[in-house]
Order: structure tokens, then C-alpha cells, then sequence
């Protein structure tokens, strides 16, 4: 499931459409297309030029312009990956995935959104205000969140840890795979309450979270290496990477969680 890191790759695959013009708009499966008919989305694109693509939480927001080297303007496209969501940048005569549900023409190549479960989708916001209303319920983006803010946010209410991070009006971009990698590396187990953690659990929690998103967005994905804990999920015989001992497994918040009851006593 795409998570911050894997959105910061889609953000550089997007990138190679940055100052081109959209010759074509093809969409295979207008149920992707949220909010929009495909007739309405191919006129407000079509012979538009893509901006610096930005991202915030999971989203991907590419401004268009009507020239090359413009400002950032309206109207913006808006893409979530939901579970299975993903940005492709393909040469023209590269076979048509049967999961690319639209399809973005430029002179140089195709950028495809290739999706199996269509969950989330792509939007279109004509105005500012549009892209404010669809983006209104986020919390401030994991990567660029300040530790005081964070702290704040975290424990305003009463509720356990996991979830609390993975709360999208909490703070933007966190999924499964990087709640418990960060709570692995904070020491911190899974279970515990937002409103009992110190000062200086707060404060490593944060850092803990700067430093395997910055690896990871390095990575476009959350890295699977022997030194992570996702790299140790599916193995039959998880063990910690850090002291060897066998890792929980159980639901926490509703999730699949894993954790270290060595590392993460409590
Ligand atoms: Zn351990």
C-alpha cells in the first residue's frame, strides 16, 4: 500500500512529465475518475502543460499551465493510490497494463496510472478552493512536521499509539509499514497510550520518524533490508533485527502489526 515514501517516488516519476504538454489524455476506466466525466477531464487537460509535481501526506498534485516554464497554476490534477495505486512513466510502444487505467501522452512518453482496486482515483480542482476542500481533512505532512506540533497533535485525544500515527488528520502520509518501523526504532510498543508518553518519547518518536522518511523517500519506497523491520515481516521465522528475539505479531487499531516485546517492553 502506498505510503509517504512510495508517493515521493511516484512524485519523481512525475517529474519527467514537468514542462511537457499533454498532447493526450486516454482513459481506460472512467470509474478512476473522480467527480469528472472523461469528456470534461480530457478538455481541461488536453494541450496543457505539467508543473512541479508536489506531494502532501499521500497525495500527488500536479498544477498545470498553459506554457512551458510557468508558474505552478490551475486547474491541478489530484491522484491518491489507495491500496494499489501507482504512477508509471512508459515509453509509447510499451504494452498498455491492463491495470492503466489513464494515460497521460507526451512527445517524450506516456505517464500511466496503473491501479488493480480503483479505491481512491484522480481528481480535477479548478480552483484553489477545490484543492483546499479535498485536502481539508489532513494533518500537516510527516516529512515537513515540526517535533512541537507533532507532540501536540499526537496526544490531543486519548487512544493507542498505532493508530493515533496513522491518523491522517493527525499528521499526513504514514501507513502501516512506517508506523511500525518508527515505533520499532523509538522503542516504543504499538499498544501504548497516546496521553501516557513523556517529553522525551515524543521527541525521539519524531526523530525516529524524520530519519526512516528521509532514507525512505531517498528509496521511493520503505526499505526492506535486512537492518529494517519490514524487511523481516514476511519471513516465516521474523525475528528482530536488532536483538534476535522472536517478533509479535497481532491487530493493533485494526492493522496487522509487528513489533519486538524485547525493544518494545510494555
Ligand atoms: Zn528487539
Amino acid at each position: 500500500m502506498p505510503e509517504l515514501p512510495d508517493v515521493e517516488g511516484f512524485r519523481r516519476v512525475a517529474r519527467q512529465a514537468t514542462n511537457h504538454q499533454v498532447r493526450d489524455v486516454r482513459v481506460h476506466d472512467e470509474q478512476v475518475l473522480r467527480g469528472i466525466s472523461s469528456d470534461s477531464f480530457q478538455r481541461a487537460v488536453r494541450r496543457r502543460y505539467f508543473a512541479e509535481p508536489q506531494r502532501h501526506g499521500k497525495w500527488l498534485l500536479m498544477p498545470t499551465t498553459g506554457a512551458a516554464n510557468a508558474a505552478a497554476a490551475l486547474p491541478v490534477v489530484l491522484l491518491h493510490f489507495g491500496m494499489t495505486g501507482s504512477l508509471q512513466w512508459c515509453p509509447h510502444d510499451a504494452e498498455l497494463h491492463q491495470h492503466d487505467r489513464v494515460v497521460f501522452d507526451f512527445a517524450t512518453g506516456e505517464l500511466r496510472y496503473r491501479d488493480m482496486r480503483k479505491l481512491t482515483g484522480i481528481h480535477l480542482a479548478r480552483e484553489q478552493e477545490e484543492v483546499d476542500d479535498l485536502l481539508a481533512e489532513l494533518g500537516p505532512d510527516a516529512q515537513q512536521i515540526e517535533a512541537a506540533e507533532f507532540g501536540k497533535r499526537l496526544t490531543r485525544t486519548r487512544r493507542r499509539l498505532k493508530p493515533a500515527l496513522m491518523d491522517q488528520s493527525v499528521l499526513a502520509g504514514l501507513g502501516n509499514l512506517s508506523a511500525d518501523e518508527i515505533l520499532w526504532r523509538a522503542r516504543i510498543p504499538p499498544h501504548r497510550s497516546t496521553t501516557e508518553l513523556t517529553a522525551d518519547e515524543l521527541d525521539q518518536l519524531h526523530r525516529e520518524m524524520r530519519t526512516m522518511l528521509r532514507e525512505s523517500v531517498r528509496a521511493g519506497r520503505i526499505p526492506d533490508g535486512a537492518s529494517w523491520l519490514t524487511g523481516h515481516r514476511d519471513e516465516p521465522d521474523r525475528r528482530c533485527p536488532r536483538c534476535s528475539t522472536a517478533l509479535r505479531r497481532a491487530r493493533v487499531g485494526g492493522r496487522s502489526t509487528l513489533w519486538c516485546p524485547t525493544c518494545q517492553p510494555g
